[in-house]
């Protein structure tokens, strides 16, 4: 099987070294068997996207020694691919309209339970106030969601996926008590139309095939929603690599908005790739490059 693997930073701010970390884990890990490292502008988010963070981490990447197939895939433009995955969730009866706003959602939340997860992957666990309206009542105005129970009993047997990491190696099966508990029916296309994190990334992670997922620890509990829905989409499911995070001193992971981290700036002052490697706890490259 050819490895097939990527990188897929939200333009929307510069690099920084847990980015740098993220790129060359994907980079390295395609090359050391022979893959094709994928860059993808993962810009569904239009206002906060921005061409000049897209030059920004072209420039930064290609810097560090990495080097990738043209052209790039920018995800705003996968929207037919999505109406598609939509259409055949929707067909097999999973997806029903949402008119919330999170106030709403929040009112209905009622009273926290001991030992029930108030907070999942996307914020507060939907209370169901939709469930069950008919996709045929959908405006431009509803999100739509994933009904959860439903998507669980269409894919039964549940699936699962392998870990390739040294940290976690292993196969993650996926657990309905947990998926229902602790996830719950997330949106899958969000109100005005926008495409929604979940169902873009495995709708282009199936277009780009994709047969290892390498990204961080923190987007692990998205995982299993990934999963199930590669699955009811008939594509494969890829094998994932959470990798570590890379945190400041005081243990905080980076954002975007640290720019003291950027890599840009540590260019700017002069630092080398090797020197970011280092930074950041992978051995300088070979003569050979990364
Ligand atoms: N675009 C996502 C991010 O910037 C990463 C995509 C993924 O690995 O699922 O966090």
């Amino acid at each position: 099987m050819t490895v097939v693997t990527r990188f897929a930073p939200s333009p929307t701010g510069p690099l920084h070294l847990g980015h740098a970390f993220s790129a060359i884990t994907a980079h390295d890990l395609a090359r050391a068997r022979d893959g094709t490292f994928i860059l993808r502008f993962d810009d569904i988010d239009r206002e906060r996207s921005k061409p000049a963070y897209e030059r920004m981490a072209l420039e930064d990447l290609a810097w560090l020694g990495l080097t990738w197939p043209e052209p790039v895939l920018r995800q705003h433009t996968s929207a037919p691919h999505l109406d598609a995955a939509l259409g055949r969730l929707s067909d097999l009866g999973l997806t029903y309209p949402c008119s919330c706003t999170r106030a709403d959602i929040a009112a209905a939340a009622g009273a926290p339970q001991e030992g029930v997860p108030t907070h999942g992957p996307d914020g507060r666990i939907y209370p169901g106030t939709c469930r069950g309206r008919p996709m045929a009542e959908a405006t431009p105005d509803d999100a739509i969601r994933f009904d959860m129970a439903k998507a669980l009993d269409a894919a039964a047997p549940l699936p699962g996926w392998i870990e390739t990491g040294p940290e976690r190696p292993g196969t993650y099966p996926l657990s309905r008590d947990a998926m229902l508990r602790d996830i719950g029916d997330v949106v899958i296309r969000r109100r005005g139309g926008g495409a929604a994190y979940h169902l873009s990334v495995v709708v282009d992670d199936t277009r780009q095939g994709i047969t290892h997922v390498t990204r961080g620890l923190d987007l692990m509990d998205t995982t299993p929603i990934h999963v199930l829905l590669a699955h009811l989409l008939g594509a494969p499911i890829p094998a994932y690599y959470h990798h570590r995070l890379i945190r400041d001193e005081t243990g905080k992971r980076l954002a975007k908005r640290d720019d003291a981290r950027a890599i840009r700036r540590y260019r700017d002052e002069g630092a080398t790739p090797d020197d970011i490697r280092r930074m950041v706890g992978l051995p300088p490259r070979g003569p050979e490059g990364p």
